[in-house]
């Protein structure tokens, strides 16, 4: 799946390719995605100008020159692919992701610009297209969720004060979207390592050191992987075609029965399921 990494190159390959740009044509294959895309989601964008890609947790955000916008969800295997008109079987084209990588079928919706396409592959359908016709109806859209990592309100004492008797575990708290957005499953074991406090402890008994290392380690992390261009474990690529290589960076996940990567401790990285989740962590130096 997709996380908030990787979703933000997406963004950043996007934004690059399609700001300034006016949709020509609008195909869509198959409307039963997620959610059925809107019956007159055609004509509702048609010809409009992108004023730039946004994103909000994993959720991408086009913005029109006219203040409406198209919130898109990658769902569990969605992509996103840029192929140049009439250069189908070229592979000299680098900076577009190549005809030979789109797979023949789950191109569900084909949305043209002059001189390209974008196209939405999404072979398990949990992803989506919601058109969206101005700021208060996207601000409704996102109103349940938590902050992001980045932004100012994940605080000391917004996290503090959340975790206040809470006998919910951290793990889960930091896969709850009301709670914080974006951080996924994978980063989510990565945060709670450097942290180095273990993924069950109750939200009651964290200390506001802890809070402190858990903010500090949350932008931390993000930050790498979308410099490192995302996760590629599953089916995730960016758009150039190119693979991410955090992955080759992960400190626990997917580490089990591994030496624990922290100089001098003996402890052997446990994986553990928490609330159907996998959870990768040290079983020494994570307290
Ligand atoms: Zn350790």
């Amino acid at each position: 799946m997709p996380e908030l990494p990787e979703v933000e190159i997406v963004r950043q390959s996007l934004n690059k390719k399609i700001k300034g740009k006016i949709i020509q044509k609008v195909l869509i294959k198959n409307r039963n995605l997620r959610f059925k895309i809107q019956s007159k989601f055609e004509q509702l964008i048609i010809k409009k100008k992108i004023k730039r890609v946004d994103r909000f947790s994993k959720y991408l955000i086009l913005f029109f020159e006219d203040y409406t916008g198209c919130i898109i969800h990658l769902g569990m295997s969605g992509t996103i692919h840029l192929l140049r008109k009439y250069k189908k079987n070229s592979i000299t084209n680098t900076s577009f992701y190549n005809s030979p990588l789109l797979p023949e079928k789950h191109n569900h919706i084909e949305i043209s610009f002059e001189k390209f396409k974008l196209i939405y592959n999404d072979p398990r359908r949990f992803g989506y297209f919601l058109y969206i016709k101005n700021k208060d109806e996207l601000k409704k859209k996102f109103s349940h969720f938590g902050p992001e990592p980045f932004s100012d309100s994940f605080n000391i004492k917004y996290i503090s004060k959340y975790f206040k008797k809470k006998e919910k575990n951290i793990k889960n708290f930091l896969l709850d979207q009301k709670f914080v957005s974006g951080i996924g499953n994978i980063y989510a074991s990565e945060i709670l390592f450097l942290s180095k406090i273990n993924p069950l402890k109750k939200g009651k008994n964290i200390t506001l050191n802890e809070c402190k290392k858990i903010i500090f380690n949350s932008k931390l992390v993000l930050i790498r992987a979308i410099k490192k261009g995302g996760s590629s474990i599953r089916d995730f690529k960016n758009i150039s075609g190119n693979r991410g290589s955090f992955q080759k960076d992960f400190k626990v996940y997917q580490k089990e029965n591994l030496k624990c990567p922290n100089f001098n401790c003996p402890g052997i990285i446990i994986k553990k399921f928490i609330s159907n989740r996998s959870s990768f962590f040290c079983n020494i130096c994570q307290k």
